[in-house]
C-alpha cells in the first residue's frame, strides 16, 4: 500500500496551493484531478486578466495558473490526472479513495478541493450541433486570435457570456449578443461597455436552428426565434455561454459523511475542518461565515486545511509553518535563486 499523508481531491487553485503548502510542511502529498490538466475553473477563462490577487501584477488567468502549478510542484507532489474520485471510505485509520477506473488510493488525511464539482458546459439542444464543435461552434474560448476580423454571435446574458463579448471587441469585426431573457444579468459596467461600442443585443431571442455551409462543415447562418418570428444571421463563429451543469461525483461512506450545506458544500467546523476528523476542505467547496469566494480566499483555506492535516497526523507538530525567511526548506532553494540573480546582473 502506497500511503500518503495528504491526498488532495481537485487540482484547482485551492488544491494546487494546498499541495505546495503540504510539501512545505513535509508531508507526502498527492493531488487527484479528473480533468487532463490542472487549474480548475480558471481554465474556463484563460485570457481574462486578473487584477485582484495580492502582490501580483495584472496577468492573464492562464499565466496565473502556470505560476500556481510551478509553485505546487516545488516539493514534487504525486499528481494523478484524468482520475475521477467517486467514493471515500475509511478502514481503521486509513482513508480509501476509490476512483472511476477502479483504483484505490490510500491516505492518512484528505483535503477536499473540488470547487463546484466537475463542470460540463450546457450544450445547444439542436440535433447535429455537436459536429460544428470541430469548426466554429464554441463552448469555451481558448484564444482570442481565431476571432480576429470575424463576425461572432455570442449566446447568453450572464457574466461568462458578456465578459467574452467585451473581450472580443478588441479583435472581432462584429459582435452580436442574443439572450433569451428580458434583460442581461451580467455586471452593469460590462453591459454598458457593449452598448458604448454599439454591439447589437437581441433580448428574448433564442437559437432556433443552424444552417451549414455548402460543405456541411461549419455554421454559416444562425436562425433566431424572437417574439414568434424567425430571423437569419450570417456568422463566422458562434459562442455558447449557457452556463455549466455541475456533476457531483464525490460521495462518502455513511459513517464518514461530512455535514453539508445546501446538499453540497462542506460545512467548516472552524479552520477548514469538516465534521469528520481527518477530512478538510479548501476553496469553493468549503462553507463558513465571512467566506471569501475568490482566488485569495482559496489560499487562506489551503493554509488552514494543511496545518490542521499536519496536526491531525502529528498533534505535537508546530501549529503553523514558519515564515519563508525562517524555513529550512527554502535555504538551499534561496542559494540557487540568488546564484541566478547574480549571474543575470
Ligand atoms: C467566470 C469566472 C471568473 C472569475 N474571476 C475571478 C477573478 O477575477 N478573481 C478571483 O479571485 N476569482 C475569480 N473567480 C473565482 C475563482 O475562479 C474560484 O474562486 C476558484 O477557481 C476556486 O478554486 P477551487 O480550487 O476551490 O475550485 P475549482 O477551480 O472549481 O477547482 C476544482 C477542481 O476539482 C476537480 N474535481 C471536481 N470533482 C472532482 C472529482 N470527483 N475527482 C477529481 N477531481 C475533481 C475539478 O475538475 C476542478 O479542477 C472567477 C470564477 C468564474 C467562474
Amino acid at each position: 500500500m502506497d500511503l500518503f499523508d495528504v491526498t488532495i481531491i481537485g487540482g484547482g487553485p485551492a488544491g494546487l496551493y494546498s499541495a505546495f503548502y503540504s510539501g512545505l510542511r513535509n508531508m507526502k502529498t498527492k493531488i487527484i484531478e479528473v480533468q487532463p490538466n490542472l487549474g480548475g475553473k480558471v481554465n474556463t477563462y484563460p485570457e481574462k486578466v486578473l487584477w485582484d490577487v495580492g502582490g501580483l501584477p495584472p496577468m492573464q488567468a492562464q499565466q496565473f495558473i502556470e505560476n500556481l502549478i510551478n509553485q505546487a510542484n516545488t516539493f514534487l507532489p504525486t499528481i494523478c490526472l484524468h482520475t475521477k474520485v467517486e467514493q471515500i471510505t475509511k478502514n481503521g485509520d486509513i482513508f480509501e479513495i476509490s476512483t472511476k477506473s477502479g483504483d484505490v488510493h490510500y491516505s492518512k488525511t484528505i483535503i477536499v478541493a473540488v470547487g463546484g464539482g466537475i463542470l460540463n458546459p450546457i450544450k445547444l439542444e439542436i440535433e447535429g450541433a455537436e459536429k460544428y464543435e470541430m469548426t466554429n461552434l464554441h463552448y469555451t474560448i481558448l484564444g482570442l486570435e481565431r476571432f480576429r476580423n470575424k463576425k461572432v454571435l455570442v449566446s447568453g446574458g450572464g457574466n461568462g457570456a458578456i465578459d467574452w463579448a467585451v473581450e472580443l471587441l478588441s479583435v472581432a469585426a462584429e459582435v452580436i449578443v442574443i439572450y433569451r431573457k428580458e434583460q442581461l444579468t451580467a455586471h452593469e459596467s460590462q453591459v454598458e461597455m457593449l452598448k458604448e461600442h454599439g454591439v447589437q443585443i437581441l433580448l428574448q431571442a433564442e437559437i432556433d436552428s443552424l444552417i451549414a455551409n455548402d460543405k456541411k462543415t461549419a455554421i454559416e447562418q444562425v436562425i433566431i426565434s424572437r417574439n414568434g418570428e424567425t430571423y437569419s444571421i450570417q456568422v463566422d463563429e458562434v459562442i455558447i455561454c449557457h452556463g455549466y451543469n455541475r456533476e457531483v461525483s464525490l460521495t462518502f461512506a455513511n459513517d464518514i459523511e461530512p455535514q453539508r450545506k445546501d446538499n453540497y458544500y462542506l460545512v467548516s467546523q472552524g479552520q477548514c475542518k469538516t465534521s469528520v476528523p481527518g477530512i478538510f476542505g479548501a476553496g469553493d467547496i468549503i462553507s463558513y461565515d465571512d467566506k471569501v469566494g475568490l482566488l485569495v480566499g482559496t489560499f487562506q483555506d489551503a493554509v488552514l486545511a494543511v496545518n490542521n492535516a499536519k496536526l491531525y497526523i502529528d498533534p505535537e507538530a508546530d501549529q503553523y509553518a514558519m515564515v519563508s525567511s525562517h524555513n529550512e526548506k527554502f535555504k538551499e532553494k534561496n542559494r540557487e535563486l540568488l546564484k541566478e540573480v547574480i549571474c543575470k546582473a
